[in-house]
């Protein structure tokens, strides 16, 4: 979608510091890290909110949770354990309307989140 900075990350228009990518989807560092690993995974494809999800994009969003898990491994998170999140609309705190997890780990996380 034009005038969407995830896309443009995703079609390499825009660089970002990619740590994994595929045929649907694609993950980089966050520029504005909250946790000592914070890496973002999007699908190719532009879906603004999870409110927009089609029962087609089902399947993408099931391989972003598979990448999220392969780079957690990668990262060296797996065992001690980390959080994915994703953020829905103004109330939920969506700043970038392209949905995307956001996969943090490397400290303790706390709960209820802010
Ligand atoms: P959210 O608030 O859930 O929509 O998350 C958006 C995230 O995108 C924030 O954590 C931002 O720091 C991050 N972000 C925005 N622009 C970029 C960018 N160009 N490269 C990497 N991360 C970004």
């Amino acid at each position: 979608m034009e005038d969407c900075i995830f896309c443009k990350i995703a079609s390499g228009e825009i660089p970002a510091d990619v740590v994994y990518s595929d045929d649907q989807v694609t993950a980089f560092r966050d520029l504005n890290p909250q946790a000592p690993t914070h890496i973002l995974v999007i699908p190719r494809c532009h879906i603004a909110t999870l409110n927009d999800l089609q029962p087609s994009d089902e399947a993408v969003v099931g391989r972003m949770y598979g990448a999220a898990r392969d780079i957690a491994s990668a990262e060296g998170l797996a065992e001690a354990g980390y959080r994915t999140v994703m953020n829905c609309n103004e109330a939920g705190g969506q700043t970038v309307f392209h949905i995307h997890l956001h996969l943090l780990g490397g400290r303790m996380m706390h709960w209820p989140p802010g």
